[in-house]
């Protein structure tokens, strides 16, 4: 541990698995207080518990919270700072993706807004109650603690590429998140809040591996990308990681595209 967030406090949405169990892991290895918020309440447990374990010296406190829901993403952000006393990063990481062809003609307004309520509306509730609570963070110029904070929310190369396996309200989704968390990034900048996106490419996780559910399926994506394998959750958690920390001070609005090169492959 080199304490690369010590004396913080982060609270990671989606800490049960893939990027949000790696990035809880790695933010608690470097001295964060972590919230880990999950609508499946016993893996962010499972997370906690690995934490307890590891890194005895922070604290992991797990809270079922489906990210869909205002009043449970306020009370997870509540819940973050009257365990740890701030919120010095969020990371708004989870979301869903529909398993199955998903296109203009076959998908339902059921899917598209569940998708819509959980992957945008989500990551604005995420941003807009860790807003308030990063202005009123104490400070302690003596721990490098200020207030402001970084907000990272995770968008996906699909925001800026199109997908020829169907996932059309997925791919709207992650392309709002891409452009809401831009302009958040533009109005908060003088008060200290950076925000930028993360845009993975596809990843060994359980979210893709239902959806490309054949080995058909898994080459056919694998032929696109150049590094010629699937990402594994902790090559994006080490973004998150450059993205929480004071390393990354001058960066906001960006997008930090972790895809093996798919995005500028032709
Ligand atoms: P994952 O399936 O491994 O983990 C997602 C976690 O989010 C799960 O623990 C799940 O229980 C939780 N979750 C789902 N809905 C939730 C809700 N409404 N409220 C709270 N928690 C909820 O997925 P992952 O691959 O780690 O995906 C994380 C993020 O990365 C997602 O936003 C996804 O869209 C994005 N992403 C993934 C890939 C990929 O290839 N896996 C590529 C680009 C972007």
């Amino acid at each position: 541990m080199s304490g690369r967030l010590q004396h913080k406090s982060a609270l990671i949405t989606g800490a049960g698995s893939g990027i949000g169990l790696e990035s809880s892991i790695l933010f608690a290895q470097e001295g964060s207080n972590v919230l880990l918020v999950d609508v499946n309440l016993a893996a962010a447990e499972k997370t906690a518990a690995i934490i307890a374990q590891k890194y005895p010296n922070v604290k992991a406190v797990a809270v079922k919270a489906d990210v869909g829901k205002e009043d449970e993403v306020k009370s997870a952000v509540d819940a973050a700072v009257n365990a740890f006393g701030r919120l010095d990063v969020i990371f708004n990481n989870a979301g869903i993706m529909h398993p199955a062809d998903d296109n203009a003609l076959n998908t339902e307004e059921k899917i598209w807004d569940l998708t819509m309520q959980i992957n945008v509306k989500g990551v604005w509730w995420g941003s807009k109650y860790a807003i308030l609570a990063m202005r009123n963070n104490p400070t302690d110029e003596a721990k490098g603690l200020h207030t402001g904070g970084s907000i990272i929310n995770t968008a996906s190369f699909v925001a800026s590429m199109g997908a020829a396996t169907p996932q059309l309200a997925y791919t709207a989704s992650k392309g709002a998140v891409l452009s809401m968390s831009r302009e958040l990034a533009m109005v908060h900048a003088r008060e200290g809040i950076r925000v930028n996106t993360i845009s993975p490419g596809p990843l060994k996780t359980p979210l893709l591996m239902d959806f490309l559910n054949t080995p058909e399926k898994r080459d056919r994506r694998l032929v696109h990308l150049p590094m010629g394998r699937f990402g594994e959750a902790v090559e994006v958690a080490k973004a998150a990681l450059f993205l929480a920390t004071d390393e990354s001070s001058y960066m906001t609005g960006g997008d930090l595209k972790v895809d093996g090169g798919l995005t500028s492959s032709y």
